[in-house]
């Protein structure tokens, strides 16, 4: 199967991976990824003590911990910059296959 390429500035090839999801039984909510990223991709949600996604404004004495959550994987260029500033590896990527040209 072929990936959608592009090229770095001095012409390099270069296969954006794109982010698929966060894995929670790792992720310490620690922030820094979202922080790292300029595309508006993650967000901090809160779970319980069931590990089930609750309201963290309405539910406030529920929250036992908050991860980070993938809201609009749409908008990833594929950078991996949120990768290199996770403590955890929590991060799961893929390259877009390439559509065929007939
Ligand atoms: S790969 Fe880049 S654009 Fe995509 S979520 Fe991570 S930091 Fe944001
Ligand atoms: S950097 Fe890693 S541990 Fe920290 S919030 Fe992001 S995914 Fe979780």
């Amino acid at each position: 199967m072929s990936y959608v390429t592009g090229l770095t500035f001095g012409g390099t090839d270069w296969t954006p991976q794109f982010l698929q999801g966060i894995d929670w039984s790792k992720c310490l909510g620690c922030g820094r990824c979202f922080k790292v990223c300029g595309r508006g991709v993650m967000s901090l949600i809160a779970l319980n003590d069931e590990g089930e996604v609750v309201d963290e404004d309405e539910d406030d004495d529920e929250v036992e911990r908050k991860v980070m959550n993938v809201i609009d994987a749409a908008k990833c260029i594929g950078c991996q910059a949120c990768d290199r500033v996770c403590p955890k590896d929590c991060h799961v990527y893929a390259p877009l296959a390439a559509l065929a040209v007939t």
